[in-house]
């Protein structure tokens, strides 16, 4: 192993940037907290249902950021490139590319299925959005970006916290292509409802609902595929290793397509293909192993839902803030715990390798992770290290979690002789 490599991975200056933006995405989630939008129950943050509904708006500005200020910068100059001052969004758009990018797997598959623009992004700009967070850690953006932002998307720049029966975004008819201008609240009561959408298409009369769309984009994937013009259903891109692989993305797809019977069902009006999809889904997917159904109905177009996303990295601002690590003197004050973190990271990816298995991470090791995983190169380094890309997964179930934990802190202990977990119990910082 390079360990010149492993050593400039992540810096104290990208640790103390990120830090600085979990003590700002506190401070949001504790705005929703006041305002109901979000409940914090048995050691979780969830969403009321106004919740979800401000989150399937964010997601939708997150689209909206990507189509009309990403796109054109991309066509303009290619890959990596990053962001100009006033191309950085608002900040609820932010906290959700922050999550999107926590989840690397997804990210990458989706930057190459959904939106190949996400490549601009050199990285997440974390060193940018720091200078903007103020010692209240909140977010404070200058006149030019909330300018460009309005002007590029039509929508203001920081996000409403409520919903009016006149609040409305835009859909492409799935069927005819025509745009369908649809309301975030039911017009007809004054149930906030994110997950009940129903318009009608003017043009092509085809209703639109929640689950119409989102089998229309799986078919359209599979359509794309199987007539040779692009990459196959969400969840079948990478191969187990992490790598882009369009062969294997083509065959599942094949075999997806020949199991839903695409040849027969792409000739219905698209309302008929989902009824029928939906009653004989079971037995169709049955020899498939592939789980990629739950990539498609998320809000905007992602494969995963960013809302849920947002609150899990919510759960997480709030160690740090209880361990004090969000305060603003914590970089200049403590720079030695984040530089001992970082080196404790390297220890994590190298029994990682050992192991060939991530082994369970310490709230100080996450933190550098998550900081790696912002990077532009995260992929790229894993890939060159291990052969194999890390994923990050914060949903496994609490006894996975459990077991990874304890067998990481028996590897530990043997191979470097010092305790694995407390250390960042024992290093909260005190508050002035
Ligand atoms: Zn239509």
């Amino acid at each position: 192993m390079g360990s010149a490599k492993i050593d400039s991975l992540v810096s104290v200056d990208d640790v103390a940037a990120h830090l600085r933006l979990l003590g700002a995405i506190r401070t949001y989630l504790r705005t929703l907290l006041k305002l109901r939008h979000i409940v914090f129950i048995d050691g979780a943050f969830r969403p009321t249902s106004s919740g979800q509904l401000l989150f399937a708006r964010s997601a939708y500005r997150l689209k909206l950021w990507i189509e009309n200020v990403l796109r054109p910068s991309f066509e303009l100059y290619g890959p990596r490139q990053g962001l100009d001052e006033p191309e950085l969004p608002p900040f609820d758009v932010l906290v959700m590319l922050h999550s999107y990018m926590l989840h690397p797997r997804s990210f990458y598959e989706d930057t190459i299925r959904v939106y190949p623009e996400l490549a601009l992004l050199s990285g997440f700009p974390l060193t940018q959005v720091s200078e903007q967070i103020n010692d209240l850690m909140e977010y404070t953006p200058t006149a030019k970006q909330v300018a460009f932002w309005e002007f590029a998307t039509g929508e203001v720049f920081v996000a409403p916290f409520s919903t009016a029966h006149y609040d409305t975004f835009k859909i492409i008819c799935p069927s005819c292509t025509h745009p369908v201008v649809a309301h975030w609240t039911d017009t007809s009561s004054d149930v906030l409802s994110a997950s009940d959408l129903s318009v009608q298409c003017k043009d092509c009369k085809l209703q639109l609902t929640d689950p119409v769309l989102s089998v229309a984009a799986f078919l359209k994937d599979i359509g794309r595929s199987v007539s040779g013009q692009g990459v196959g259903v969400a969840g079948t891109l990478l191969s187990a290793e992490g790598k882009f692989d369009l062969e294997r993305s083509t065959a599942i797809t094949s075999k997806i397509a020949t199991a839903v019977d695409f040849q027969k069902i792409k000739k219905l009006p698209l309302g008929d293909a989902v009824r029928h999809l939906q009653k004989h889904s079971h037995s169709m997917f049955e020899d498939i192993e592939v789980e990629f159904l739950s990539c498609y109905g998320n809000p905007g177009g992602f494969s995963l839902d960013l809302g849920n996303a947002v609150l899990r990295q919510g759960s997480f601002a709030s160690t740090m803030f209880h361990a004090g690590w969000t305060e603003p003197a914590f970089p200049s004050e403590a720079p030695s715990t984040i530089a001992e973190s970082i080196k404790r990271y390297r220890g994590f990816l190298e029994l990682t390798m050992k192991e060939q298995a991530p082994i369970g991470p310490t709230s100080e090791i996450d933190l550098v992770w998550h900081t790696h995983q912002l990077s532009v190169n995260y992929r790229e380094d894993l890939m060159e290290l291990f052969g194999w890309f890390l994923d990050h997964i914060d949903v496994a179930p609490e006894e996975v979690l459990a077991s990874a934990f304890s067998n990481a802190s028996d590897v530990w202990e043997k191979a470097f002789g010092t305790p694995y977990d407390g250390y960042f119990e024992a290093k909260v910082f005190r508050r002035q």
